[in-house]
């Protein structure tokens, strides 16, 4: 069994339209939180940035929470911008959905795939996402080995819809 991993190499953009430009992407840039409390409830934003016009937005991580609900780690952490808190926000699917937005990793993350040994054969590949990058398995196969999506099709076994995007963990067994 051969282990390949998809991580990421930065945090992708997001795609989301700018209320003051055509642009339709933005970062979350180094990543900051806003804090603001009022009496005992709490808001808690991650900034955005138009990638064009600097425009910054919020995005809505915690709306009118009670103080006392948020662990005193994970509010230092906001407080703080943490930079992995800053990912997991931003890679939250739920976040996604409420504030309306999807990642664009185009350039963002990276496939580690070790050399297939010349034996024993055939060999299992496991592909383990480290990151949520949606891929379709055929082109992800195909950088990995360096051939061709022909010779991927030929050259394959696989239980999921080679052409499907997928996030999920998978493995393929090459002939
Ligand atoms: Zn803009």
């Amino acid at each position: 069994m051969l282990p390949w991993v998809v991580r990421r190499t930065r945090l992708p953009l997001l795609v989301l339209r700018c209320v003051a430009c055509p642009s339709g992407r933005a970062t979350v840039g180094d990543g900051r939180f806003r804090v603001n409390a009022n009496g005992k409830l709490l808001d808690v934003w991650l900034l955005v940035n138009c990638v064009a016009c600097d425009r910054t937005g919020k995005l809505t991580v915690h709306d009118r929470v009670p103080v006392r609900s948020l662990d005193a780690g994970l509010l230092a952490g906001y407080s703080g911008n943490s930079p992995s808190l800053v990912a997991r926000a931003l890679l939250d699917p739920a976040a996604a959905r409420r504030n309306r937005y999807s990642l664009d990793w185009d350039g963002c993350w990276e496939l580690v795939a070790p050399p297939v040994p010349e034996s024993p054969w055939p060999v299992r590949i496991t592909v383990a996402f480290d990151d949520p990058v949606p891929l379709r398995p055929e082109g992800l196969i195909s950088l990995g080995l360096g051939v061709g999506r022909d010779e991927v099709a030929r050259r394959i076994k696989i239980d999921i819809p080679p052409n499907r995007r997928t996030r999920q963990d998978f493995s393929f067994l090459l002939m």
